[in-house]
Order: structure tokens, then C-alpha cells, then sequence
């Protein structure tokens, strides 16, 4: 399709492509099949998909397939099932996608203080509870 070659992060807007999902799921009548529950359940399956490309990679092999051509083409098939079905659910839900990735963002900045977390992948409630401590010690 001409259109979907003209796409590129630089000038697609998510509504257009929330639109060429539609149309892809229209075009098939597969919107009766395509509750909120039954897309979620697809988006886990699509991302075992992605995994798959991964499973038992050490992780000093990432980056050659990463550079492998036909592994890199792959990886970028599953990430797109998994950007489309999250698209999919994004319309069948009624979320703006921007919108709710903004206010998600801003709720893991509270969640996740740069002060607290910074350079730790500890869950911050692990994180929270040290900080805390640590500044109930007072000064030695
Ligand atoms: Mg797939």
C-alpha cells in the first residue's frame, strides 16, 4: 500500500496510524472479534513473539543480532505486531494514546523520583524504604 510507505516517525502522526488499523481491521470484518480483552490476550502473545527472538541470547550475542539483518527485520515485525494490537486496544478502548502516555509518564515521575532512583533498577518501593531509612539516621 502506498500510504504505509510514506510512514516514518519524523512525520506520522499516531492518529494515522490508529487509522490504518482500523482500516486493516475493517477491511477484514475482524472488529467483532476484537474486544478489549481477546486484543490484550493478543498483544502478551505477539510480545512472547518478540521474546522468542531473544530466548537464550547472552547477552554479550545482543548486539550481532541486532546487527543481523534478518534478525533486526524480525525484531522490528514483532515490535510492529505488538505497537499495532497496542493501537487496536488503544481504539476498541477509547484512550488517546498520547494523552494517557503523558499522564502515565507523569505518574512514574512521582512514582520514580530521578533523586531516588537514578542508576538503581530496585522496585522503588525497595528504593522508598531505604531513602527513608537513610534519612532517619540524621547526621553521624
Ligand atoms: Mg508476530
Amino acid at each position: 500500500m502506498a500510504e504505509t510507505q510514506l510512514l516514518s516517525d519524523d512525520i506520522t502522526t499516531i492518529e494515522v496510524l490508529k487509522r490504518l488499523v482500523q482500516e486493516f481491521v475493517d477491511e477484514r470484518d475482524w472488529g467483532k472479534y476484537h474486544n478489549a480483552k481477546d486484543v490484550a490476550i493478543a498483544i502478551n502473545v505477539e510480545a512472547g513473539e518478540l521474546l522468542e527472538l531473544f530466548e537464550w541470547v547472552r547477552e554479550h550475542e545482543i548486539p550481532a543480532l541486532l546487527e543481523d539483518e534478518q534478525k533486526h527485520r524480525l525484531l522490528g515485525e514483532e515490535l510492529a505486531d505488538v505497537i499495532l494490537l497496542c493501537l487496536n486496544l488503544a481504539s476498541v478502548a477509547g484512550l488517546d494514546v498520547a494523552a494517557t502516555v503523558g499522564r502515565k509518564l507523569e505518574k512514574n515521575r512521582a512514582k520514580y523520583p530521578s533523586e531516588i532512583v537514578r542508576g538503581n533498577y530496585r522496585k522503588y518501593t525497595e528504593l522508598r524504604a531505604q531513602s527513608k531509612k537513610e534519612q532517619g539516621r540524621g547526621p553521624a
